[in-house]
């Protein structure tokens, strides 16, 4: 049976000021205040769902959930908890910024059956933290995973890509070091400009360039292969659609189907290792993959097909039910 996690937003609440690129009533589309009964109808509505609600959480997104005020967050904890202690649901996740964890806070998320903590770690550079607005360092990511994981919560960690002030290189080693961390998830979020931002200000002033949207998929899908590598579930890519994002859109690397557009490009990339592999000077070659990756191989729009061509090669992709999971294997045809 299919898992049904209950997701909540609390816009904003619990944040310090506003961050450069976010503007959570926009990406979410909520603007009212979550109350307890707002919990219970969405908790009642998944039970009636017919999903798996004892293997899903109840989840806050959106804001800083640790800093909003102790009884409005307790509030709402406890209409959560209240289908948690019955065994209705599995557990309660929350996001939150990195410096608003302690242990006093952990303590009272535990005992308000709260299981997984998500940080917005954002990057690992305090340069581009700073120039983001984000006020807090990367050395508070680093105390509060630990923390987190000492007290025995899940943790998941979010990171952007092409933020102001960022390259690829420090993308990349954000990656790393938030793997250092061992964290048991991850959201990847390449940076979109929005309406009522600062970076959407900077970007009409021509002072920020998101990433396009080639460079983002590039970058990301080598990200997927990092975390893939370490183990690590990856939970989001990309921002969901939402009317309300495409409303204050101004510019970034947006696609609905980003996370199958970076799965495309790994592929293309894997295909491109195996010919050199092969080093046979053909120029045509048959790509065999398992049925499922037909359409990842091949690419969006027949993309990989094309860029091969571009590059001199013609391949064609075949299913083949002896390869497992991301099996690739590739023929020269002659
Ligand atoms: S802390 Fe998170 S929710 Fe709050 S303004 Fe910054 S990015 Fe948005």
């Amino acid at each position: 049976m299919k898992r049904s996690n209950v997701a909540l937003f609390v816009p904003h609440n619990g944040c310090p000021k506003q961050c450069s690129f976010c503007n959570q009533k926009e990406i979410t589309g909520c603007t009212e205040r979550v109350t307890q009964s707002d919990v219970e109808a969405a908790a009642e509505t998944a039970l009636k769902s017919g999903y798996d609600t004892a293997q899903s959480e109840i989840a806050f997104f959106g804001g800083s959930f640790t800093g909003i005020e102790p009884e409005y967050m307790k509030s709402l904890l406890e209409a959560a908890y209240s289908y948690v202690s019955k065994g209705l649901f599995k557990g309660i996740r929350i996001s939150t910024r990195p410096d608003y964890i302690s242990q006093e806070i952990l303590n009272t998320l535990k005992a308000y059956g709260v299981t997984s903590i998500e940080l917005g770690a954002q990057s690992m550079d305090d340069g581009v933290l700073e120039l983001n607005l984000r006020g807090h360092s990367a050395d508070d990511v680093v105390k509060s995973s630990e923390l987190i994981k000492k007290n025995g919560f899940s943790l998941g960690l979010q990171m952007m890509t092409g933020l102001y002030g960022s390259d690829d290189e420090k993308d990349i080693c954000t990656a790393r070091r938030l793997i250092e961390l061992k964290p048991d998830t991850i959201r990847i979020y390449p940076t979109i400009a929005l309406k009522n931002t600062r970076l959407g200000e900077l970007c009409l002033s021509g002072e920020y360039k998101p990433q396009t949207l080639k460079q983002a998929v590039e970058l990301c899908s080598r990200l997927i292969v990092m975390f893939n590598s370490a183990g690590i579930k990856i939970i989001r890519l990309g921002l969901h659609d939402s009317e309300s994002l495409r409303a204050d859109y101004i510019s970034g690397p947006y696609h609905p189907a980003f996370r199958e557009l970076c799965e495309s490009r790994i592929f293309l990339n894997r295909i491109i290792a195996s010919i050199d592999d092969l080093d046979c000077g053909a120029k045509k070659y048959t790509v065999h993959v398992s049925p499922r990756n037909i359409s990842k191989a091949v690419g969006q729009k027949r993309k990989n097909i094309e860029e091969m061509r571009f590059r001199g090669i013609e391949i064609k992709v075949i299913p083949d039910d002896r390869l497992e999971n991301d099996g690739l294997r590739i023929t020269p045809v002659v």
